[in-house]
């Protein structure tokens, strides 16, 4: 798929319309850690304009210890379910 729009980054306030919460990826690929976060938190820490990259160079894998992660949204269920539900 050919895409002629520019990468956007979003901000805080921006991602958090969308989904409730994220995965977090450590930035390292041997590590592969994940974990779920939900997004008003980092929204009441940074407020709503905040870059979404504040909150991946932020962020520290709680295995390795690596600093930096990538977001990924949940996994889209379909029309009628939405996102998939924060785990746990
Ligand atoms: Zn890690």
């Amino acid at each position: 798929m050919k895409t002629s729009k520019p990468f956007v980054i979003q901000t805080l306030g921006q991602m958090h319309k969308q989904t409730t919460w994220c995965w977090l990826y450590c930035s390292e690929h041997q590590c592969g850690h994940r974990v779920a976060v939900t997004l008003a938190q980092f929204v009441i820490r940074w407020g709503p304009e905040a870059s979404s990259d504040r909150l991946r160079r932020s962020a520290v894998c709680g295995k390795c210890g690596r600093r930096g992660a990538i977001t990924m949204m949940p996994s889209w269920m379909g029309n009628e379910r939405g996102f998939a539900q924060f785990p746990g």
